[in-house]
């Protein structure tokens, strides 16, 4: 099953913008470039849904995507520009930080994990987030068909070893291709689990 009829609802840039918490949101989080947008994409069977944010400095919005009446499938900027202007990034951190404690619908956020990389510095960043704001969040591996599998084996070990140290983690990682498919049913249930 697709998640059928994903919608783009709005971009927020501030807290008062936010759609009414009236049904279970998931959140997805990660790098630029991390493959976030092609992932979304593949998991609403749409194409060009989530529009690539890959500009950098350029105004940071949280994206809302209605899915099938019964979800927000929200799209949060990519992070790890060092390009972006300092007080850009710290309205940005603010308006995410406000976000991930504020939002009582929030069931779950997933950090998507380049797999060639494992889990960064910046990435314990956001994870340290969820865990202080007591958001449950799961990795996600992206690009899962790219690159040698011993690299991939050692880039894993080094997310779980990223997620031992972070409480709000779910143990599991949802291995995923956008290019092969894999790993995306998984993910798409993952979200349709968690409904209200
Ligand atoms: P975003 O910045 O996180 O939204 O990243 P994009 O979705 O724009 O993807 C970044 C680049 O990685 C693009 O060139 C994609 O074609 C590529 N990419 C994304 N997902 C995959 C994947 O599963 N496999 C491979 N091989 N490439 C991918």
């Amino acid at each position: 099953v697709l998640l059928s009829k994903a919608e783009f609802l709005k971009g927020v840039v501030a807290m008062d913008g936010l759609p009414p918490p009236d049904r279970a949101e998931v959140c997805m989080a990660g790098r630029s470039n991390v493959g976030k947008s092609t992932l979304i994409n593949a998991l609403t069977g749409r194409r060009a849904l989530a529009r690539a944010s890959n500009t950098p400095g350029r105004t940071q919005e949280i994206n809302f995507f209605t899915v099938a009446a019964s979800h927000y499938l929200v799209d949060l900027p990519g992070y790890g520009f060092a390009e972006a202007p300092v007080a850009v990034k710290e309205k940005w951190q603010r308006l995410l930080k406000a976000y991930l404690t504020g939002r009582p619908n929030l069931k779950r956020a997933f950090v998507l994990i380049d797999g060639r990389h494992g889990a960064k510095p910046v990435d314990e960043g956001i994870m340290g987030l969820l865990d202080k704001a007591a958001v449950p969040f799961q990795a996600v591996v992206t690009k899962a068909d790219k690159g040698k599998a011993r690299d991939r084996d050692a880039a894993l070990e080094r997310t779980r070893d990223a997620l031992n140290r972070h409480p709000a983690a779910f143990p599991e990682i949802i291995l995923t291709s956008s290019e092969t498919g894999e790993g995306v049913p998984a993910l798409r249930a993952a979200i349709m689990g968690l409904a209200d």
